[in-house]
């Protein structure tokens, strides 16, 4: 581990809160009806260390929905339970280059879905999971969330409503990988154990400790749990560094070189392994679903604390 100077996180924090919260651009998710709801302004930024130190500015309290993100947290329970190899043969490990609800990269791959972190991969990432029936898969996803942010996540039944009521293209995809032979367990309860997932409540503070654990070799930094196996670490973050913004993983890798994820919610979580995590989160979304606030503040702090891990020290 490597310890950075509190202040220096501190400074780094104040300038690049503020230099993002000047951006204007984006929209919020309007797709899933609960998220065009959610006030346009809000804005916070989060660091956790490894050694459990929190740094906090704006509105890195308030609770929102983790969406896309959860898929990191799903992918962290599937490997602890069937081993880094199994999921990469059975879900793989190639960024798609195509938005995260593609239909076409699974028309192009033979019913694949390449990553777990785009829809497709996700759904078929909780269907590796052993699980007798539904409510016991969903309590596996939920465990693990609630182990790597080191609190009481929630469902929100409210979040879960608008997207289980509208989630008509995520369950085509399901029955797409059932038909390619992708999908180990009952389509649609894939679909509506990931539409859960997605539907937890969690703030910047939480995606910076769940960011943390990863930095920190799958040791929660707030609670002390070891919670990951230290080997199944790095491949979870090579994931995040192909395809965890998207169709621009590949511009973000250039530009900041961390290893992150992001969700339509507006959240977004980069990785510094051994160093600290950086987490964000503003509603208003660039075209490809990645939060224009986020990824600047986030972007920033990486860049003054030298994060990128491409960089000779
Ligand atoms: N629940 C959302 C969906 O399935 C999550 C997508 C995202 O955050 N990119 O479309």
């Amino acid at each position: 581990m490597i310890t950075i100077d509190p202040s220096h996180i501190s400074t780094s924090l104040d300038a690049a809160y503020a230099t993002a919260s000047a951006l204007t651009g984006g929209k919020n998710a309007d797709y899933i009806p609960y998220l065009a709801g959610v006030p346009s302004g809000l804005f916070g930024l989060a660091v956790v260390t490894p050694d459990g130190q929190v740094h906090e500015r704006g509105d890195a309290r308030y609770e929102f929905a983790i969406e896309s993100i959860s898929k990191v947290l799903t992918l962290a329970a599937a490997i602890e339970e069937v081993g880094p190899e199994q999921l990469r043969a059975k879900i793989g490990a190639e960024p798609t280059g195509m938005p995260f609800n593609s239909v076409m990269a699974l028309e192009m791959h033979d019913d694949r879905p390449l990553s777990p972190l785009v829809n497709a991969g996700a759904m078929a990432t909780a269907s590796l999971l052993t699980a007798a029936n539904a409510d016991e898969r969903w309590a596996k996803i939920l465990a693990m969330q609630i182990r790597l942010a080191g609190r009481q996540i929630r469902l929100s039944d409210e979040v879960n409503t608008s997207e289980q009521t509208t989630n008509f293209h995520n369950r085509a995809i399901a029955w797409l990988l059932y038909s390619g032979g992708n999908m180990f367990c009952d389509p649609m309860e894939a679909c509506d154990v990931y539409t859960r997932q997605c539907s937890t409540l969690v703030t910047a503070v939480d995606l910076a400790t769940i960011g943390a654990t990863l930095a920190n070799g799958g040791i929660n930094p707030v609670t002390r749990e070891r919670v990951l196996k230290a080997d199944n670490v790095p491949p979870i973050l090579a994931e995040m560094m192909m395809e965890g913004l998207y169709d621009t993983s590949g511009d973000w890798a250039f530009q900041v070189g961390l290893p992150a994820k992001s969700g339509v919610g507006g959240g977004l979580v980069a990785v510094a392994p051994g160093r600290l995590a950086i987490a964000g989160f503003a509603p208003p979304l660039d075209p490809v679903g990645n939060s224009v606030k986020a990824q600047a503040g986030v972007a920033a702090v990486a860049k003054a604390l030298g994060l990128n891990l491409f960089r000779s020290a």
